[in-house]
């Protein structure tokens, strides 16, 4: 018998998880008036609906207009310091352990912030997250595929330079229907020199071969979503044989349409087949979602146990882009939490 209310209590890991998703609804409302831009006068709850896929998002590019709002009020540093800490409290009430939050840095410079401030601003605040709260987290740099391929090794330049500080890794994110990954083959070569590790979303949308591209020629050691796999066996063989994880999140992967339906997610079936998978948020509040209702998910719809989530967990823990001395530390915790809950 699985007890629902001991979900919040086991420790976690979240590897994908986009911080311009996961503001606070209200953080974005109390901004955007401070900021000056212009709403229609609203109760929050209307207004929420501006900022979360609705039941009626039909496909990813659907799902990215949400981001709109958010991305207006994340352009001075005080706002991205002040949304990263909210982010990790949120995570902390969850009993979050670690996170790797994402971020596109191009993305925040409307008002004239450079590279160097946009990422500092969020490193800062995961410095005094792990001070005050615990919680250990390290920063991926998203590379977004509607970006010319020289923004991308702008950016991969730059980001190096945060490598053994806080940043760990890029990833390609955005729509994907219409900008494929080798578009951005440079930049991702060049990363692997420069000490960056590297994620890929790729397999949302149905296009298959995008996760052999992301990994064969952008040298992506794990895959965002990568729901479609099972369209091609080799592809799935070639996850299992090289273990390149799956970063799955799946109530957005519901909402963009690239499942029907939470039954028909195919997490359950790969982690049976020895794929290595992994569940996390996406985007909390454009999915309206934690970790604790990805995995009481996980549960209701995909006949998970109890077994399944601590693999899940140690997986998220063996695969992540944290230094080995904090992955010890990590096991441990986990470790000694996980005995404490005594699941059966
Ligand atoms: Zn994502």
């Amino acid at each position: 018998m699985i007890d629902y209310s001991l979900l919040k209590r086991l420790p976690k890991v979240d590897l994908h998880c986009h911080l311009s998703g996961s503001l606070r609804p209200v953080t974005i409302m109390e901004l955007a008036l401070e900021e000056g831009l212009e709403l229609p006068k609203e109760a929050l709850e209307e207004f929420v609906k501006r900022v979360q896929a609705s039941e009626d998002c039909q496909s990813l590019k659907d799902y990215l207009t949400k981001f709109h709002l958010p991305l207006k009020v994340m352009q001075r540093q005080k706002n991205l310091y002040r949304v990263t800490y909210e982010l990790l409290e949120d995570l902390w009430e969850e009993n979050v352990k670690y996170v790797e939050i994402r971020l596109a840095p191009y993305l925040h410079m409307e008002k004239g912030l450079n590279f160097h401030q946009i990422v500092k601003s969020v490193l800062d605040a995961m410095e005094k997250g792990k001070k005050d709260l615990g919680i250990y987290s390290n920063l991926i740099l998203i590379c977004m595929r509607n970006h010319s391929p020289e923004v991308s090794l702008k950016l991969v330049k730059e980001g190096a330079k945060y490598v053994g500080k806080g940043v760990v890794a890029i990833d390609l994110a955005g729509n994907e229907d219409d900008f494929p990954p080798e578009l951005h083959k440079e930049a991702f070569q060049r990363a692997g020199r420069l000490g960056l590790r590297k994620t890929v979303h790729a397999g949302e949308t149905g296009i298959v071969e995008n996760i052999v591209t992301a990994i064969e020629e952008l040298g992506a050691e794990r895959i965002g979503h990568g729901v479609y796999a099972y369209l091609k066996e080799e592809v799935c063989q070639i996850l299992r044989d090289r273990a390149i994880p799956l970063e799955m999140c799946i109530t957005s992967n519901v909402q963009t349409e690239a499942v029907e339906g939470y039954e028909a997610h195919p997490i359950k079936r790969y982690l049976e087949e020895g794929i290595k998978v992994t569940i996390n948020t996406d985007n909390r509040t454009v999915s309206n979602t934690s970790l604790e209702q990805e995995y009481r998910k996980a549960i209701e719809f995909l006949d998970f146990d109890y077994g399944d989530l601590i693999q899940v967990i140690q997986n998220g823990i063996e695969f992540s882009f944290a230094d080995e001395g904090d992955k010890e530390r990590l096991r441990k915790i986990i470790k000694a939490e996980l005995e404490a809950l005594n699941l059966k």
